[in-house]
């Protein structure tokens, strides 16, 4: 046996639960054929925002805290605000009231003027949402610094060369799959193809004269990620990062998008709802996979059947907001030898034995 724990993904919840298993003394190893954060964890939104799901909160609230133990100052200390439009009143009112089952969001009506007071870039007319929720960070330096802190407590990266599952698990005691969007692909035979699948994202990176105070986010977007009903499949963010402002975003199935070909779409979209988009100055596209699981919750626990492989994937559009403390739940687990105490809403073992 080479290593107890071989992690194969070096994203978010990889180096997460490397980071963990390794501060409790569990050697352990991580798998990349690219590298750290090559994946959506170096190339998202850099929101951490809430999941707009009960079961999966507690996740959140944990992920700000160890973002905040990890990150330093670099973690702002209050939300920016999530601001979410909608184009009438009764659009906005529905709003209010479906974010009103957390209350921790402490959601609030704007009506045209109110929302423009608060964010004077939007277009004429928009009403809004107002929610309590929205560390941004850079993503990919979030992820990095997760990474070093596994490796300061001894945890081995082996990046850019190709990983085969078989081998990587006749020579490890326990296998952690965290390999995002690529996840079932990877566990082929053993979980269900459409158990983790690619929801691509487009983002366009521009600089703005003036960037926008808050998360601006049209309504749809949060109920789409998290219902995993898809509206709109290029619904309107625009999302300070520290790293860069994104014009947003597509929410697309199969196969991988042409970010040159959406960025004039996500533009144009953009300018109706802040019209100073149509002066920004491109910089570039990004486009990457958000690892999709069937259900739309993360899935976190031993791959059904088997005895020592584990799978940490499946959170979608919220990975940079509940991975690290998805990683810690799976190391306690695997440290555990069991993931019961994973809530079952987010446990693997609702992928049933296949
Ligand atoms: C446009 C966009 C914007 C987003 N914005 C936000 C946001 O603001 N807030 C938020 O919380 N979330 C956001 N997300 C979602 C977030 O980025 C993901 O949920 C999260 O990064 C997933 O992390 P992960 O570790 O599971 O996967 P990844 O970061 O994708 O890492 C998987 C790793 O596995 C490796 N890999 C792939 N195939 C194999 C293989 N066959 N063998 C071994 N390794 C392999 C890859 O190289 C990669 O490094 C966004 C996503 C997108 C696309």
């Amino acid at each position: 046996m080479d290593d107890a724990v071989t992690i194969i993904g070096a994203g978010i919840v990889g180096c997460s639960a490397a980071y963990f298993l390794a501060i409790a003394g569990v050697p352990v190893t991580v798998l990349d054929p690219v590298g750290i954060a090559a994946g959506a964890s170096g190339r998202n939104n850099g929101l951490v925002e809430h999941p707009y799901d009960a079961a999966s909160a507690p996740l959140f609230d944990q992920t700000v805290e160890i973002m905040r133990e990890i990150l330093g100052s670099a973690m702002p200390q209050t939300p920016v605000g999530a601001l979410l439009l909608a184009e009438d009143e009764l659009a906005a009112r529905g709003l209010v009231d479906h974010y009103a089952q957390f209350p921790e969001l402490r959601p609030v009506l704007l009506d045209p003027d109110s929302a423009r007071e608060a964010e004077p870039l939007l277009a004429d007319g928009m009403w809004g949402c107002l929610l309590d929720t929205g560390y941004p960070i850079s993503p990919r330096e979030a992820t990095t610094a997760v990474a070093e802190r596994a490796r300061q407590a001894g945890a081995r990266f082996e990046l850019g060369g190709p990983v085969n599952l078989d081998e990587v698990r006749s020579a490890s005691d326990q296998v952690l799959v965290a390999a995002g969007a690529w996840s079932s692909q990877l566990l082929k035979g053993l979980v269900a193809p459409n158990a983790v699948s690619p929801l691509w994202g487009v983002i366009v990176l521009v600089e703005m004269e003036r960037g926008p105070g808050h998360a601006i986010i049209e309504g749809t977007v949060t109920r789409g990620l998290t219902t995993g009903k898809v509206e709109n499949e290029s619904p309107f963010t625009l999302l300070p990062s520290p790293s860069w402002l994104a014009v947003g975003s597509t929410l697309l199935p199969g196969n991988e998008p042409s970010g040159e070909e959406w960025a004039p779409r996500l533009l144009s979209r953009g300018t109706k709802f802040v019209p100073s988009i149509q002066d920004a100055h491109v910089q570039g596209t990004l486009v990457c996979a958000r690892p999709k699981s069937f259900d739309s919750r993360p899935i976190l626990g031993r791959v059904p059947g088997q005895d020592r492989l584990w799978l940490g994937s499946g959170h979608g559009g919220r990975g940079l907001s509940l991975g690290a403390a998805s990683g810690k739940l799976l190391a306690e687990a695997i440290i555990a030898g069991s993931d019961a105490a994973i809530p079952a809403p987010l446990r693997a073992d609702r992928l049933g034995a296949s």
